[in-house]
């Protein structure tokens, strides 16, 4: 095995969405662990669990870094994979309310994204690139115009060379796709990327894991502790093969139930309406997406449109702001300075919830059935914003700015080195 990558004579740069990557040197695997709050590393380093990430921040690099607003799958994932925030690439939820159409748009696969990848810029410049994501939706996301492996544990066993660019992944990782309901999603991922390393060796790797586990089950759980054992286990596996790993989260994660389990929420349609009357507001929950029974279409981040003439955002806004568990709501112009948010996705108001409470639309549209009894854990708000980044060497130059977690490929290929 060697560590020379496929690095064109006459490339040493490149260019992508305003910011400068430098050619990898070896390979490097960028992880996103899927709704890692920090409170997990915590819970599984005092269990002795995860040695190999204990060494990672030992002898490497290991900072809080801020996640993309809202704190969501698929606006963080694809904030990482462009390296730059949800302004410039887009996707700032699952969907938005088309505000001249009346429609609901759906923000989950490649269409609504208005940035190139790094991967697809480096794999057109002749970069072996691989991406392998938990859920299929997000692989047709971070796989926009790239011209490698891209594929999903979800869909393994429906991989093809036409559209993944690899076939065969089942006998790859030598088992059958996992149930999208568990632990083992994720556990593929990684056991596919290190599979891709033995094999094709890739120059640059991108896992995207699940929060399967972390919605369902708090840090010190023997669940989430088993969990956070075998995705270390999995990193250790990584670095073994010679490449620099880097970790960050898409968000944190909160309980957001009270003392008898019971869910802390708030239906604020059900509260516009009751202020407003039938039909003058819409809330929107953007974490909504087909793969919900672990949440229940519930999170901290909502948005607001008013719909009827007449009803003053000042005066919605002042209502929203009295609601006790309400942390934040701001104007749109307000939410997309405040968060780097595109406009044309933006509600009117854009509401973030206190710690511990979910905000949700109307009772109706909500299927606490999904959580099967458990408590209620969810993110979305500026609560789950702090993340964990860890690489596993030193990095060269501290960065001055604050740290987010869409820097993760500026700092594996320009300071891990
Ligand atoms: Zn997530």
């Amino acid at each position: 095995m060697t560590d020379t990558t496929s690095q064109p004579k006459n490339i040493q740069t490149i260019d992508v969405n305003g910011r400068r990557y430098q050619w990898p040197q070896r390979p490097v695997v960028g992880v996103c662990f899927d709704g890692c709050d920090p409170t997990y590393i915590a819970a599984a380093s005092a269990a002795g669990v995860i040695p190999t990430i204990d060494r990672m921040r030992k002898q490497g690099f290991s900072q809080l870094a801020l996640a993309a607003m809202p704190t969501f799958t698929n606006p963080n994932n694809v904030s990482i994979v462009c390296g730059v925030p949800p302004k410039i690439h887009g996707v700032s939820g699952n969907f938005y309310l088309d505000r001249d159409t009346g429609q609901d748009v759906m923000m989950v696969d490649a269409t609504p994204m208005r940035a190139p990848t790094i991967f697809s810029t480096f794999s057109k410049e002749g970069a072996k690139v691989a991406v392998v994501t938990a859920k299929d939706k997000l692989r047709k996301a971070l796989g926009k115009d790239l011209l490698g492996i891209a594929f999903s544990a979800e869909k393994a066993g429906e991989a093809t060379e036409a559209e993944n660019g690899i076939a065969n992944v089942e006998e790859l990782v030598g088992r059958k796709a996992p149930d999208q309901y568990s632990a083992d999603l994720s556990l593929y991922v990684l056991d596919a990327g290190i599979r891709l390393l033995e094999t094709v060796r890739p120059d640059i790797s991108y896992l995207s894991l699940s929060d399967y586990v972390q919605h369902s089950h708090a840090p010190d759980a023997p669940e989430a502790l088993q969990f956070m054992a075998d995705v270390d286990q999995r990193f250790s596996c990584i670095l073994a093969l010679g490449a620099t790993l880097g970790i960050v989260a898409d968000h944190g994660m909160s309980d957001m139930a009270d003392g008898d389990g019971a869910p802390r929420i708030i239906y604020l349609a059900d509260r516009l309406e009751a202020e407003f009357g039938r039909g003058a507001c819409r809330v929107i929950c953007p974490i909504t997406d087909p793969f919900v029974r672990h949440h229940g279409a519930l999170g901290g981040f909502v948005r607001v449109h008013i719909l009827k003439n007449g009803v003053s955002r000042d005066e919605v806004l002042a209502f929203v702001r009295s609601i006790d568990g309400v942390a934040l709501a701001l104007d749109r112009e307000e939410a997309c300075l405040t968060f780097q948010l595109p406009e044309d996705r933006e509600g009117d108001i854009a509401v973030v919830s206190i710690k511990n409470v979910a905000l949700g639309a109307s009772l109706a549209d909500h299927d606490l059935s999904q959580l099967s009894g458990a408590r209620l854990r969810s993110h979305g708000g500026l609560t789950e914003q702090v993340v964990p980044f860890i690489v596993s060497i030193p990095i060269a130059t501290s960065p001055a700015h604050t740290l987010r977690n869409f820097d993760l490929f500026a700092v594996l290929l320009n300071e891990a080195v």
